[in-house]
């Protein structure tokens, strides 16, 4: 009996500590360490508008940005920049096709832009530097017919451009005025060769679109793939591509394929373009206000 009184008693003696005396203590050193910090903050005073406080530390953002200059690569070309003014969504129907060839000009641009001609739509070229003068003058028709030309790459040599953010910016600013000198026209979108995020700049893939995006130009990715680079495509597997591709997408498409002098894909175009206008899609050509598809960054 006096056993099971002397328990009970510890039980109980126990219960306070554990329900009453804990939590208080734990009050009063949360109060002590709010007390503290006030003081803190009061004694060093944020400096200035931009300035923000964390915890015990406080920053000024306007002197770390003035302490720190910008990248090396921020200061290349200043001039290689564009006017991004926002995306204007409600101007895009959700069955708008976007057809983009990458890699030309070449030997099928002049096939791809008369099937484009015949088929009454604008389309969207992602051209590289070439300079014959056949090349020159396939990319002066591109222009003068429409079509939308962006920037995909001046040597198109991955390891080269994708060794460094500066040597990314130097072969754009030659695409660049690659492009406005032949046209007269200044490029305001880009593709990255591969793609934005590429097993070639899996280190980079970040700093580059912060970049490209901060010099106020536009990077197009891909929602569809015609897949008329794969070995072994034929006109029948890019239609297919395409078709089954364009279905499975919530909103406009974007779709990837190349000038390259492939004589499958010319083959395939007007028939891919007939399918889908059948279906009830219009086409469009590519510019800054429409929000493109952007690969997601990996988690991790
Ligand atoms: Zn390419």
């Amino acid at each position: 009996m006096k056993k099971s009184i002397t328990f009970w008693k510890r039980l109980i003696i126990a219960g306070i500590i554990l329900f009453i005396i804990v939590p208080v203590t734990g009050l009063v050193l949360l109060a002590m360490e709010n007390a503290r910090l006030k003081h803190e903050i009061e004694a060093n005073p944020p400096n200035g508008d931009d300035a923000i406080s964390v915890g015990t530390n406080s920053y000024d953002a306007a002197s770390i940005v003035r302490k720190h200059p910008l990248l090396s690569y921020q200061l290349l070309y200043p001039e290689l920049s564009a006017n991004f003014t926002g995306f204007n969504d409600d101007l895009v129907d959700p069955k708008t096709i976007f057809l983009t060839f990458d890699d030309g000009p070449s030997t099928s641009t002049p096939a791809i832009l008369d099937v484009l001609k015949n088929q009454g739509i604008k389309a969207t070229f992602f051209v590289n530097g070439k300079s014959s003068l056949f090349a020159t003058s396939w990319l002066r028709r591109i222009a003068k017919e429409g079509h939308t030309i962006g920037m995909h790459s001046y040597t198109h040599q991955y390891p080269l451009i994708y060794e460094s953010v500066g040597n990314f910016i130097e072969d754009l600013n030659k695409n660049y005025l690659y492009v406005k000198n032949i046209t007269g026209i200044s490029p305001t979108i880009l593709r990255f060769p591969g793609g934005s995020i590429n097993t070639y700049n899996l280190k980079l893939y970040q700093s580059l679109c912060a970049e490209v995006l901060r010099r106020g130009f536009i990077y197009c990715d891909w929602n569809v793939s015609a897949g008329d680079t794969l070995k072994d495509a034929t006109s029948d597997s890019m239609i297919e591509n395409v078709i089954n591709g364009v279905k499975l997408c919530w909103g406009p498409a974007f779709v990837l394929m190349h000038d390259n002098g492939n004589n499958e894909l010319v083959q395939a175009l007007p028939r891919i373009i007939e399918k889908l206008k059948a279906e009830g899609y219009s086409f469009g050509a590519l510019d800054n206000t429409v929000r493109p598809p952007m690969f997601v960054y990996p988690e991790g």
